[in-house]
């Protein structure tokens, strides 16, 4: 499973290196399951689209 993090003042997730929003700051918010609330990046699904299974 991916790992999602995403920036303390955005709820959009990233789990895709190659997104060019994705953050490499320390300070992000980390999450091992698919998050429940937030958004899921777009450009995240299309660089490492999730698996189903
Ligand atoms: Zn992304």
């Amino acid at each position: 499973m991916a790992e999602f993090r995403r920036r303390q003042n955005s709820d959009r997730w990233h789990w895709s290196r190659a997104c060019s929003n994705y953050p490499t700051e320390e300070d992000v918010i980390i999450s091992h399951t698919i998050p429940e609330y937030g958004s899921l990046c777009e450009e995240c699904k299309e660089k490492e689209p999730l698996e189903k299974d």
